[in-house]
């Protein structure tokens, strides 16, 4: 069995069992039950969605610590194109820069400039393979998840090329064991500054990749006041930028596609917009297409839930930097990226498979009649989907019961119905009991002998003094009397 990490996870102190999260999840991944919420770990897919929803703060994304970097002898920082975003317009990427560097890195290299490299990469492999189409992004590790789970038969469709932050991490130590970090290579450690849980999990548990060259994770959300307090008072650094404006463009919807496919491309950002993609693509629609981009966080990559300004603002904060940058070429060499790709560098080391998860059962006959249960069970649910049982759906509860993780009497209303009928049978066996006894016929054998005796009358024609059965003695019973 599968072991899956995840950045995403649950403090349970925090969780007041709203059920507000269960209905967000793009996969129905989470369910409430016992008051608190529970994520069904093979489904979740770190998308970071429950994050913004719950209004108790009590879903979390963990990532390294600064201080994880002081493991390592030489540091390597590789933010995220999504940082430059963050910060006014009077704080250029030079700034940022620097502060990572006094902040405690001895590199800094932009994801930015790997993502150029990409934008060859991809270019060369589409110009290769021209006749399937749409080609569909592996950049953004939550999507690529998402269509393990939801939409295994479109996995072939995934462009078979790295990202851009796995790029840049290999790039970087190629291009800083080339400047002379006199260190082992072990000793070198890579640290993405990172905008979403995804790439945590990416980095912890990649896809189509054995191990990650990335070491590391630290959230944008915790370096950016670290960044903030250096850049304000600093003047006049130049010369450190590597990366372009097409590697800054990745940082938000619509960059990548657009460097990689001018033409006929489509960008998607925001999970539940991809979802109603990939079901077209689905039924065979959008053929016309090329490439396609998608961005599980609204705006892109700016949209990452440990990000630190609203999506909107670093959308056009972004295209600002973008704009500034001028007409100038990509800083990639564009005749070495192409020979790179011809020799696989850009490729994928192994396939990506379907996560198997929303099967009923791995055996066909046995899945086929559990569904035929699930459909029965559907059946008898109000169908009102309100999520009050902790299943996000009625059909989700049903499946839940078919499963043997849940009980009908989950449902608010079914449990209702077999109150209301419990209620009835005990008013109508309370309507049998008999009369109470009078004061002093209440030892035993008088009260059992009393009630039989008049059970024994209601029938009709039995021996009143023989009421008492085997038990009862009808001397014993006068006498009682
Ligand atoms: S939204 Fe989900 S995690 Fe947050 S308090 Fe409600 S049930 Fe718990
Ligand atoms: S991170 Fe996304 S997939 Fe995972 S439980 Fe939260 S909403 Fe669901």
């Amino acid at each position: 069995m599968t072991t899956y990490f995840h950045s995403v996870t649950l403090d349970a102190e925090k969780c007041k069992g709203c059920t507000n999260c269960i209905k967000r999840c793009p996969t129905e991944a989470i369910r409430v039950r016992g008051g608190k919420a529970a994520i069904i770990e093979e489904r979740c897919v770190d998308c970071g969605e429950c994050i913004r929803i719950c209004p108790n703060h009590a879903k979390i994304a963990v990532t390294d610590t600064l201080e994880r970097i002081h493991a390592f002898k030489k540091r390597i920082a590789l933010p995220a194109p999504a940082l430059f975003g963050q910060f006014d317009e009077d704080v250029p990427p030079d700034a940022i820069i620097q502060a990572l560097r006094d902040i405690g890195f001895d590199e800094v290299y932009e994801v930015a400039a790997g993502a150029e490299a990409v934008t060859v990469g991809s270019r060369e492999f589409m110009k290769q393979n021209r006749l399937r189409k749409p080609w569909i992004s592996s950049a953004c590790p939550a999507a690529v998840r998402l269509m393990q789970v939801r939409f295994p038969s479109l996995l072939e469709y995934i462009m078979p090329v790295e990202s851009p932050m796995e790029i840049s991490a290999r790039l970087a130590r190629k291009a800083f064991s080339r400047a002379g970090l006199k260190v082992g290579e072990g000793d070198v450690g890579t640290f993405f500054i990172s905008p979403c849980p995804a790439k945590v999990t990416a980095v912890k548990q990649p896809v189509g990749e054995d191990v990650s060259a990335v070491d590391g994770t630290i959230a944008i959300s915790l370096i950016y006041p670290e960044i903030l307090k250096r850049v304000s008072k600093m003047k006049g650094v130049s010369g450190l930028r590597r990366a372009s404006r097409v590697g800054y463009s990745w940082g938000r919807s619509g960059g990548e596609a657009l460097a990689i496919a001018p033409g006929k491309m489509l960008a998607v950002d925001g999970i539940h917009s991809c979802i109603t993609v990939l079901e077209e693509i689905e039924r065979g629609r959008l053929a016309d297409v090329e490439y396609i981009e998608l961005q599980a966080c609204v705006g892109g990559c700016i949209g990452g839930c440990l990000t630190v300004l609203n999506p909107f603002v670093a959308r056009v904060r972004l295209r600002s930097l973008v704009e500034r940058l001028g007409g100038e070429p990509m800083a990639v060499d564009e005749n070495w990226a192409a020979g790179a790709a011809a020799e696989g560098f850009f490729s994928l080391r192994s396939e990506i498979r379907p996560r198997s998860v929303m099967a009923l059962d791995s055996d066909v006959t046995k899945a086929i009649s559990k569904m035929q249960a699930l459909e029965e069970t559907l059946k008898g649910l109000p169908g009102l989907d309100c999520g009050s049982c902790g299943s996000p759906s009625c059909r989700a509860l049903a499946e839940d019961i078919v499963r043997g993780t849940a009980a009908e009497t989950d449902c608010t209303f079914k449990l209702r119905e077999r109150v209301q009928v419990l209620a009835e049978q005990v008013v109508d066996l309370a309507r049998r009991l008999p009369p109470p006894m009078a004061a002093g016929q209440h030892t035993p054998g008088a009260t059992q002998g009393a009630a039989q005796a008049d059970a024994g009358g209601a029938g009709g024609g039995s021996d009143p003094g023989n009421a008492g059965g085997n038990a009862g003695d009808p001397g014993k019973v006068k006498g009682a009397k």
